[in-house]
Formats: C-alpha cells, sequence, structure tokens
C-alpha cells in the first residue's frame, strides 16, 4: 500500500493531449481522509483552462477522430482498457487516498472501468442507421448516427472513475470528444486515469480533465456553447442548476441525482442473505453512493428478529484505515459530508429515533469515522427516511402487508432503485412492477453491469447511463431524404 508521507503528490490537468498546469499556475490541495491531511497537489483550473478544454475537443471532433472508422476507435477503446487493467492497483490507491474508499472497493470498481471500456468498444462499429423504404414512393429515405459532439461530464466525489466510465465509454464508442470535471474533493483519480488515455494513443483534445477548486469551473463547462452534452451524477439540487445552464445553450443532458431507495423485507424472505443484502445496500463504501438502500422495510413478524440480526451484523463490520485489505469501510469522504452525516443523525435521534448501541460516530477510529448504525424507532415523516443520508445509516419500518410494504417504498420524491427480499416468485413480479425505481434488485443489492441500464425516475434523474441507452445518449439522428424520380414538382405544395 501506499506509505503517508508529507510529500505531495502533483497533478496536472490534461487538455489537447498534454499534461499542464493551469493557466494563471495555480495549485491546491486535495485532503486524505483517513490522515486527514493534504497529500495531492492539484493544478486549479481557471474559466481559460475550460475555454482550451472545450476548443481541443470541438477541434478533434473536426481532425483525426472525427474521421476514424468506428473499428480504428473500439481499437483505441481496447487498448485503454488493457492499460488501465495494468495500472488498476495505483489507480484504485489513488482513488483510496483521495477518497478514503476501502481498497477492496476501489479495486473492483477499476476493474469494472476496463470492462465497461470493453463493452462499449463492441458498439464503436455497429452504430446503424435505418433504411425507410415507405416513406415516400418518390424518395430513398434513410438515416445516419453521429456523434453528439462535444461532451461535458460532471463527476461527484462518491466512485469518480467508475462513474466516469460510466459516460466516457459510450461517449467515445459513439465518437463524441470529452472534457471531465471531476468533484473539487476527489479529482486525483480522473487526473491519474489521463496518463492511461494518454498511453493508449487517442488524438490530441479526445480526452480532456479540467479539475478546479472553484464550483465556477463546473459552471463555466455546462454553460459554454462549445458543449454539446452534459452527462452530469451528483446531487439533486446541483443536477436542476446544471440541466437549467445546459439548456440555456440547448444542450443535450443525462442526470444522475440522488436517491432513498427502499429495501422491502417479507415474511418469506431468506433472512441470512436478506441481512447481507441490507449490509451491502446501507453500509458498503459507508453508504456513500447514490443507491444506498437506507430505508428498510421489514414485515411485522419479523421486525425484531431481523433487527437483532441486523444490528449484530453491524457491529462486525471492520473499520479503519481503508488501505488495509480487511477493512469493510472507511471514513466519510468528505468534511462537509461528515459535518452532514452527523447532523442528520443528531436530528434523528432528537425527533425520537433510537441508535444501535454501537452505532454513531466513531472519533476513537478517526475524524470522519461514523460506524454502521441502525436506526428503530423512525417515522417516513423524519428527514434520516426522507433524503439521502449518504453514510453508513439504515432506518428500519415495520410493515403489515404487500400494498402497504409498495406504498411506503414509493412514498418518497425519489425513484433510483428498491430491493425486494422474498421467495415468491410471483410476488417478486408484482413488487418489480410496481416499484417506482429505475432499478430492482430481487433478492441482491448493488451489482451492475455495463449492458444494463442504469438511472433515476422522479427526482433521481433523467436519462438512463449503460446499455444500448447509453450509447443512444451520445448519438444525433439525421434523415437523409433524396428524391430518385425524375419530375419536377408543385413548389406550393408539401410532400
Ligand atoms: P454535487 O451535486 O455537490 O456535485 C457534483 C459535481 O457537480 C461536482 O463535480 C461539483 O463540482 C459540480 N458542480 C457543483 N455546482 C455546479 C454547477 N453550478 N455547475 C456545474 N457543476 C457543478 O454532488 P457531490 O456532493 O459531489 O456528490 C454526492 C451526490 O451525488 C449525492 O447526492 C448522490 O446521491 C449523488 N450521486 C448520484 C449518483 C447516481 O448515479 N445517481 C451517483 C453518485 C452520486
Amino acid at each position: 500500500m501506499t506509505a503517508v508521507t508529507d510529500v505531495l503528490t502533483d497533478f496536472e490537468l490534461y487538455i489537447d493531449g498534454r499534461f499542464t498546469g493551469s493557466s494563471t499556475g495555480t495549485t491546491y490541495e486535495s485532503e486524505d481522509p483517513y490522515a486527514c491531511r493534504s497529500w495531492a497537489r492539484i493544478a486549479d483550473a481557471t474559466t481559460e483552462d475550460v475555454d482550451r478544454a472545450v476548443d481541443a475537443a470541438q477541434a478533434a471532433l473536426s481532425g483525426e477522430w472525427g474521421r476514424m472508422p468506428g473499428r480504428e476507435r473500439a481499437r483505441l477503446l481496447l487498448r485503454l482498457a488493457d492499460i488501465v487493467e495494468r495500472d488498476a492497483r495505483a489507480l484504485a490507491e489513488v482513488e483510496t487516498r483521495d477518497n478514503g474508499k476501502p481498497f477492496r472497493d476501489a479495486n473492483a470498481q477499476v476493474a469494472y472501468v476496463a470492462d465497461w471500456l470493453r463493452y462499449f468498444a463492441g458498439y464503436a462499429d455497429k452504430i446503424e442507421g435505418r433504411a425507410f423504404q415507405e416513406a415516400h414512393p418518390n424518395f430513398h429515405v434513410y438515416s445516419i448516427r453521429q456523434p453528439i459532439g462535444v461532451v461535458a461530464a460532471i463527476l461527484p466525489w462518491n466512485a469518480p472513475l467508475i462513474l466516469l466510465a460510466f459516460k466516457l465509454a459510450p461517449a467515445l464508442a459513439a465518437g463524441c470528444t470529452f472534457v471531465a470535471k471531476p468533484s473539487e474533493f476527489t479529482p486525483a483519480s480522473t487526473l491519474a486515469f489521463a496518463a492511461c488515455v494518454d498511453e493508449a494513443g487517442f488524438p490530441p483534445g479526445v480526452f480532456n480533465v479540467v479539475a478546479g477548486r472553484s464550483r465556477e469551473v463546473g459552471a463555466h463547462l455546462v454553460a459554454h456553447p462549445g458543449v454539446d452534452k452534459v452527462a452530469f451524477t451528483g446531487s439533486t439540487h446541483t443536477g436542476v442548476a446544471v440541466a437549467q445552464a445546459a439548456l440555456g445553450h440547448v444542450a443535450a443532458v443525462t442526470l444522475e441525482l440522488g436517491g432513498k431507495s427502499p429495501q422491502i423485507i417479507f415474511a418469506d424472505a431468506d433472512l441470512d442473505q436478506a441481512t447481507n443484502g441490507v449490509v451491502a445496500g446501507a453500509f458498503a463504501a459507508s453508504g456513500q453512493f447514490c443507491t444506498a438502500g437506507s430505508r428498510v422495510l421489514v414485515h411485522r413478524d419479523l421486525y425484531d428478529e431481523f433487527a437483532a440480526r441486523l444490528i449484530s451484523r453491524a457491529e462486525q463490520v471492520r473499520i479503519g484505515n481503508p488501505s488495509e485489505p480487511t477493512t469493510d469501510i472507511g471514513p466519510i469522504s468528505t468534511a462537509p459530508q461528515f459535518a452532514r452525516v452527523a447532523e442528520i443523525l443528531s436530528s434523528a435521534v432528537g425527533a425520537g429515533a433510537r441508535l444501535s448501541p454501537r452505532g454513531g460516530l466513531a472519533p476513537d477510529v478517526g475524524r470522519y469515522f461514523v460506524r454502521p448504525t441502525v436506526l428503530t424507532g423512525v417515522t417516513s415523516s423524519m428527514a434520516v427516511m426522507k433524503e439521502e443520508v449518504f453514510g453508513p445509516v439504515v432506518g428500519l419500518l415495520p410493515f403489515d402487508t404487500e400494498e402497504e410494504a409498495v406504498t411506503l417504498a414509493n412514498d418518497t420524491q425519489y425513484g433510483l432503485a428498491a430491493g425486494v427480499w422474498t421467495r415468491d416468485v410471483r410476488r417478486a413480479h408484482r413488487c418489480a412492477a410496481r416499484l417506482a425505481a429505475g432499478t430492482v434488485w430481487v433478492n441482491a443489492y448493488r451489482t451492475n453491469a455495463p449492458g444494463v441500464p442504469f438511472g433515476g425516475m422522479k427526482a433521481s434523474g433523467l436519462g438512463r447511463e449503460n446499455g444500448q441507452e447509453a450509447l443512444d445518449s451520445y448519438l444525433e439522428t439525421k434523415s437523409v431524404w433524396i428524391e430518385i424520380a425524375d419530375e419536377s414538382r408543385d413548389p406550393f405544395r408539401i410532400g
């Protein structure tokens, strides 16, 4: 594992195929949330750097990249996947230092990046239009599909590389060019990834990274008239502002936003598996993922037994140094996020919720640590059951009937994911159809794959990432009408 030292690691911006400082030469420091001190020095992009990146991305579209056949784009994506795989350990170490994500999880996420690149490489030479044989007897009509253009990707701090891959892999397969703006809290892994792109041999300007401490960097990028599509992952509040800015210049938008996902434990569930699934859904990554299943609805007949099992399992979770391979959960990734988790826990307790005996903040482990926490005695109206916590905190609510469970599950502004734990296959399908969520897991939680569409309903987002839907979202359809009848038409009559 990387040793913790006082020497800061430097990361530069990546613009037009070159690593570069910011236009003003300024830098800022990124904190290691486990060591609670700066570990990296980041070139601090300005709006001028954003302009340079967008210009480079536009130039690449009309240069070699824009003319490159799909099979060549596929070869570059496959080469990049091999390099990412070779460097996986180093990339995961950067992610762990910058974000506090346990190395085990970070390593698995970097492996996913290679999977995503390979999956979408397969699409790059299979982009097809249609022929509209019956459109008009006098015309040969067909459509072609072209890259939407320059993509701006705005990324959050909780899973920088895999969320980058969700956007980058389909965008490059489609032939777009790309400007990534990582979170100000976790810029390092995206900048480290740029070295892999550089080595793979993509033409300059195809992939660019602008990292900056000021939120003005992202705001300038999404409002830039040279950007044709904004792919955003982050909070609902910021997503709405980003979508408004993008629509201001009529850019396409995909939004992957927050969630408050339910997990329903029916009376016939396998309790060992359900407990394990709730641990995965609520405590993995310290609960800092958008699909966190943090509202657990438990059939009243097994509420007490399930609560006891979950609390006992939560107490076995190993919390500590994220670089240790045996660590299950590390710190909360950022100081503001830690403050938010602390505040929401204290407001829940103030409103009458009961904390599991060994739950709550863990200052004995480190400044930003929270122990896996099970809340009982909660109500649907408490903030902890309505708002995204983004911490290892789960609330349990009892229910009596399937109807009540589905109603409670859907009683949220969000609609990102849901879990159903039952042995009854008919009930599983009924619930999957009725739950208002973009993903429903049955007897499982927290899995995904590059070919399976992912995204949210209601306030959880717009559009889908992954799968054919993702590829489509990076393509424009153009219809071409070719007159084949050798006759002139009445110019004053449509048709
Ligand atoms: P955030 O919304 O605060 O920031 C996200 C990104 O937007 C950051 O890079 C930030 O610098 C940038 N940004 C901020 N203001 C901007 C503006 N005006 N214009 C352009 N960019 C701007 O979110 P966060 O705190 O980084 O991440 C946590 C949130 O993200 C949680 O709410 C979580 O649910 C959500 N999230 C959703 C998914 C998903 O796939 N649905 C995945 C991960 C995280």
